[in-house]
């Protein structure tokens, strides 16, 4: 396949390069680098399945040759960056997926969205099943990025309801590995830094909200699997619509800070701040669809992961 990524260099989207390069596909990474980075694919450069184009997908612009398959990664994606570049996250979301919706459709590419399990806000259930509607405060602090996904996902289906386009539409909990970005202030590498330094690991609210944290390795298996199983096939009929793709063991942030602590054999202690608004308080994944659909479920534990992703921020 030839496959345009666009946030190729962001954490996920460097990954997924990684990965479709060594299936012996060809990958076009477009990206901005408002917050990707180009150390996660300066290893890619010298690759000549491997093209790098700095373009903002918001803005016009055309591509030629064949694509087989579009994925469209490109968006802040941590709580800190997005409430820094509001505007442009809408923009990625809006603008930006409809560019590569209409790419998708003139090159009859296969279009992945990069969805997210923000589109449920703050769930009122538990674990967070595909057909839940969700609870999101369209004009809180998070909403630049859960109604750009959410606007995403509505645009997507659109395309394929009304020109039958292929799509995917993957929904991503929250996931972790090596190249998350050490000031990004997403948990795990901020406790896992924070412990390297044997500074206070900062603990918002009580820490008593829950996440479920993906394996960076798993996730991508998961994108690839959605991405090339066939639609039309008896029992499948679904692939087009949302896929929950994440981990569903579930913790509270105080037994990851703990967990983290002991697993970098750290001195540090805890420190507790504000929770931030609309911090969603519990968020773990129903994977049942993934499984029946896809045949995948995450491999890693929470345990190996930490492990691996210490390991690397300590490098
Ligand atoms: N969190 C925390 N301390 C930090 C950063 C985050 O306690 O230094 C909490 C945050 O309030 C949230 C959870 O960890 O409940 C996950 O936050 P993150 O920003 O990683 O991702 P989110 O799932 O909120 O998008």
């Amino acid at each position: 396949m030839r496959v345009l990524i666009s946030g190729g260099a962001g954490f996920i989207g460097s990954h997924l390069c990684d990965y479709l390069l060594k299936k012996g596909d060809k990958v076009i990474c477009l990206d901005n680098l408002l917050t990707g980075k180009k150390e996660n694919i300066n290893h890619l450069l010298k690759d000549k399945n491997f093209k790098f184009i700095n373009q903002d997908i918001t803005e016009d612009f055309s591509f030629p040759g064949k694509i087989d398959a579009i994925c469209h990664l490109a968006s802040a994606a941590s709580p800190k960056d997005y409430l820094k570049f509001p505007i442009e996250t809408l923009k990625a979301g809006s603008a930006g997926t409809l560019n590569l919706l209409e790419l998708s459709r003139k090159k009859k590419a296969i279009f992945l969205l990069a969805s997210t399990s923000e589109v449920y806000g703050d769930p009122k259930i538990s674990p967070q099943k595909e057909d839940y509607r969700g609870n999101v405060n369209c004009i809180g602090p998070r909403s630049c990025y859960d109604e750009a996904k959410r606007f995403a996902e509505a645009l997507t289906i659109a395309y394929h309801r009304k020109h039958s386009l292929e799509v995917r539409i993957a929904r991503i909990f929250n996931t972790y590995g090596p190249r998350m970005k050490k000031d990004d202030g997403r948990v795990i590498p901020t406790f896992i830094c924070q412990s390297l330094k044997n500074e206070p690991l900062t603990v918002f609210g009580k820490g008593n909200q829950t996440r479920s944290f993906c394996y960076i390795s798993d996730l991508i298996e998961g994108l690839y699997t959605l991405l090339i199983t066939p639609d039309l096939i008896r029992g499948r009929a679904r692939i087009n619509e949302p896929v929950n793709l994440g981990n569903p063991s579930e913790l509270k942030i105080i037994g990851l800070a703990k967990k983290v602590i002991a697993l970098s054999k750290s001195k540090s202690s805890l420190t507790y701040k504000p929770l931030p608004v609309d911090d969603p308080r519990r968020r773990c994944p129903d994977i049942k669809r993934a499984k029946e659909l896809l045949g995948w479920q995450p491999k890693v534990n929470l345990e190996e992961g930490l492990k691996r992703t210490i390991t690397w921020f300590k490098k």
